[in-house]
């Protein structure tokens, strides 16, 4: 047994038919991380809005606040109360949307912004990690009626319990997400600090290739790889609610990344997408568990499982680093002998064309022997084979990988008009 798993998505009661016009428009961290940025963010809007379009932004907090007020909140307590954690974590992107509405009305303009929970961003109970489970988008629309420029903190939503709830690291993606399928935007636009998704992270392959188009299920897979430029879970829900992705540079207007249902054409060019990695999965080990009782413990824990291979009475999964403490917790509530190792880095090949092209599993394997590196553990999807291999050898694995499969070439860009 080994498989990935994805968590389901809600339906939308707001979901609305499509409306032409309205774009919605997400700014990452380093997007919005002084205030000149700020300033060009709220021009890009006003640009967008006198093109015609009902403007609805989603602003990440200012460049590394997210990590300094959790910082901040592990110097105060060695386990914050999640629920105060996440009235903190989540002041970062009040702080962005207040700043460009003031721009924005500095520009000649209407504009509001308002908090996740404000926006109609309904959530489940889970602190830290919460799931949308409504939007209730009456006072978007009522704004964007009025003829303003609405911005929506990113990240962050309002229980059912009506507490301030966060939706886990990178969460204004689906933020955005979520809003363009409530509000029928035409599309999402993620802008970032690079010019879309590449074969590989170009800050560790310099000769990376912005791809032109990837499907949601080949994104799912690189996200789910480590790709970190989109959130997996907005992967899930934009694939769900039919939301097509533009992930694009917010510092030059040049075409980026779209991500939407696969056709012929993405596959005709390159058979493989890219190659990524994580350093921040840990894997364990479990002897004696019941897959059933074991999964839904973790499950109810809130711990998000990937690679999953049994083998007899032995069960190995990967987790997240930072679900290390549900995990932990977990094991040790059940009567079983189990162990996790935090030295292996996960290294993905993907790509939709592997489904019908034999070969690609041992062109892997031969790379890696090549470089001496044997991975420890494989998991397989139909697009996707990733292997764990020591942590020291996966940028070496990565760059090796990028190589084999020609993934600097002009091909591998899946260019066409
Ligand atoms: P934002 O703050 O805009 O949400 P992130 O820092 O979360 O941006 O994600 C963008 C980063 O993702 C890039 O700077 C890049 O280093 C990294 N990244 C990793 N893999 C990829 C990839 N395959 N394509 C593009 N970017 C990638
Ligand atoms: N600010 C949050 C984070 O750093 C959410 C986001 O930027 O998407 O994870
Ligand atoms: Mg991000």
């Amino acid at each position: 047994m080994a498989t990935t798993q994805y968590e389901s998505v809600p339906e939308l009661a707001g979901e609305a038919p499509a409306r032409a016009g309205t774009v919605v428009m997400k700014f990452g961290g380093t997007s919005v991380a002084d205030v000149e940025r700020i300033k060009a963010v709220a021009g890009r809007l006003v640009g967008a809005r006198e093109a015609g379009n009902r403007v609805v932004a989603v602003l990440s907090a200012m460049g590394d606040t997210t990590d300094e007020l959790v910082r901040l909140a592990h110097e105060t307590s060695p386990r914050p109360v999640p629920r105060e954690l996440d009235m903190l974590i989540s002041v970062g992107e009040r702080v962005s949307c207040a700043l460009a509405a003031m721009a924005i009305h500095d520009l000649g303009h209407e504009a509001i912004s308002l908090t996740g929970s404000q926006a109609g961003i309904v959530t489940d109970t889970v602190h830290g990690k919460a799931k949308i489970v409504d939007v209730r988008a009456r006072r978007i629309h009522e704004a964007l009626d009025a003829d303003r420029i609405v911005l929506v903190a990113g990240f962050q939503g309002v229980s059912t319990d009506f507490d301030v709830t966060t939706l886990g690291r990178g969460g204004s993606n689906l933020t955005a997400v979520a809003l363009a399928a409530a509000l029928g935007a035409d599309a999402c636009e993620m802008y970032t600090d690079v010019e879309g998704v590449f074969t590989a992270d170009p800050r560790i392959v310099p000769g990376a290739r912005k791809l032109h188009a990837v499907s949601y299920e080949e994104m799912l897979e690189l996200a789910a790889g480590g790709a970190k430029v989109l959130q997996l879970r907005s992967v899930e829900f934009a694939r769900s609610h039919g939301v097509k992705l533009h992930v694009r540079s917010s510092f030059s207007d040049a075409d980026g990344t779209w991500i939407r249902e696969e056709d012929e054409r993405m596959l005709e060019k390159a058979i493989i997408s890219g190659v990524t990695h994580t350093l921040e999965e840990a894997v364990y080990r479990v002897e004696g568990a019941k897959p059933s009782e074991l999964f839904q413990a973790l499950a109810e824990a809130g711990a998000s499982v990937d690679t999953i291979i049994q083998t007899g009475p032995e069960i190995v999964f990967s987790a997240p680093l930072s679900d290390t403490a549900e995990v932990t917790r977990t094991l040790d509530g059940l009567d079983v002998d189990w162990s996790s190792r935090e030295d292996l880095g996960k290294v993905s090949l993907v790509g939709a064309g592997m489904k019908t092209h034999p070969g690609i599993a041992g062109r892997t394997f031969s790379t890696l022997a090549e470089l001496g590196i044997e991975p420890q553990i494989v998991n397989t999807s139909p697009i996707k084979i990733a292997c764990f291999v020591p942590l020291g050898d996966v940028e070496r694995a990565v760059a090796a990988l990028h190589d084999a499969f020609e993934l600097h070439t002009e091909e591998a860009m899946r260019a066409h008009d």
